[in-house]
């Protein structure tokens, strides 16, 4: 309990000073005029390397040279010194459309002691705090971009690039339920963790195969984004398709004979790669990767996620969580790894047909 009231009085502080700071940036971010005069004021002053303590975090150059290697970034971000690479982490969150850039050793300021020189033009607004040991500088995007950065001589550069400028083709993915939204139970075993541990299963191969095909997912861990959040996170991206993972149950929830895959699809997509296309692609890919019965297509408007995607969409009920074999399949991570490659090759035969 000691020295409480210290560390509140420092969170307030921080806390005002992340908002002073937002507000600065946001502010420049709609005076174009402004961060003009900003950056010739700063050009002026012989690319010094620091400004005023207020306006610190503004864009002050067009972009950073990186003198060694001819190479240009957008983002030159200044760290304390003596840091190593290890003690650096950036974490790209496309659901908040948020780059953290965590690091040991945090500072009480950072915006006063430090600078981030360039400009890009996908930065909403910068803020700092630090959480226990560590520094966190937080940027707010204004759309979902990939990050490329490279750390050396105590700064990060950072490039934040359109996920078209990275990827021929995107796909999102998104794992049903999670958090205190399980989805069903049975056996003691959620439908949220099958969903996504075939998602993740999937992220693996999709790594390993790198075929420039860039897939994002709703989520990675127990959580539950809304299904608003997670048929945006396909819409904003314009991905190419959109694949939701879920398990299946009987109607009343009691066990029975029914197994089987089946795939859900938008009937009111008529375009000439419909999601009903691409639902049967999925279809004949995972039954022929799990050798599991087929129970055809599903027409899917009733569901909201489904109903609201703007881009070839799939809702993929792998097995029946109702049937004891199934279930045991199901709770299998070498059924889910099958899982996993039959819709890898689905995503490879929709882009073969054009998709
Ligand atoms: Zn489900």
């Amino acid at each position: 309990m000691e020295g409480g009231m210290d560390e509140k009085v420092l969170k307030m502080i921080t806390r005002f000073a992340a908002v002073l700071t937002a507000l600065v940036c946001v502010s420049l971010h709609f005076f174009p005029e402004l961060h003009m005069r900003a950056v010739m004021a700063a050009e002026s002053a012989g690319g010094q390397e620091r400004g005023g303590t207020k306006d610190a975090a503004s864009p002050k150059v067009e972009a950073v040279v990186r003198e060694e290697q001819g190479l240009s970034a957008q983002l030159k971000i200044e760290l304390p010194e003596g840091l190593s690479a290890e003690e650096i982490a950036v974490l790209n969150d496309c659901m908040s459309q948020t780059v953290s850039i965590r690091f040991a050793g945090g500072v009480s300021e950072y915006f006063s002691e430090y600078s981030i020189k360039g400009r890009s033009d996908h930065i909403a607004a910068l803020s700092y705090y630090r959480d226990g040991e560590q520094g966190v500088i937080v940027l707010e995007l204004d759309q979902i971009c990939e990050v490329r950065s490279d750390f050396r001589d105590d700064s990060l550069y950072m490039d934040l690039l359109d996920p078209r400028e990275v990827y021929e083709k995107i796909v999102v993915v998104d794992a049903g339920h999670g958090g205190r939204a399980p989805g069903a139970v049975k056996q003691g075993v959620s439908e949220k963790s099958i969903d996504l541990s075939v998602a993740l299963a999937l992220k693996e191969i999709v790594e390993e195969e790198d075929g420039g095909i860039g897939v994002y997912f709703t989520r990675t861990d127990d959580t539950n984004p809304t299904l608003e959040q997670r048929v945006q996170l396909a819409n904003r991206l314009d991905a190419d398709l959109f694949i939701s993972i879920h398990n299946n149950s009987s109607a009343n929830g009691s066990f029975t004979s029914t197994a089987g895959t089946q795939v859900l699809y938008s009937e009111s997509d008529e375009s000439e790669y419909s999601s009903r296309r691409f639902a049967q692609i999925c279809l004949d890919r995972v039954v022929e990767a799990l050798g599991s019965r087929s129970i055809g297509l599903l027409r899917g408007d009733g569901i909201y996620i489904i109903r609201n995607s703007s881009v070839p969409v799939a809702l993929i009920e792998i097995g029946f969580m109702t049937n004891y074999e199934e279930l045991d399949n199901l709770s299998d991570p070498e059924y889910q790894k099958k899982a996993a490659s039959g819709i890898y090759r689905a995503i490879l035969q929709a882009f073969e047909e054009g998709f």
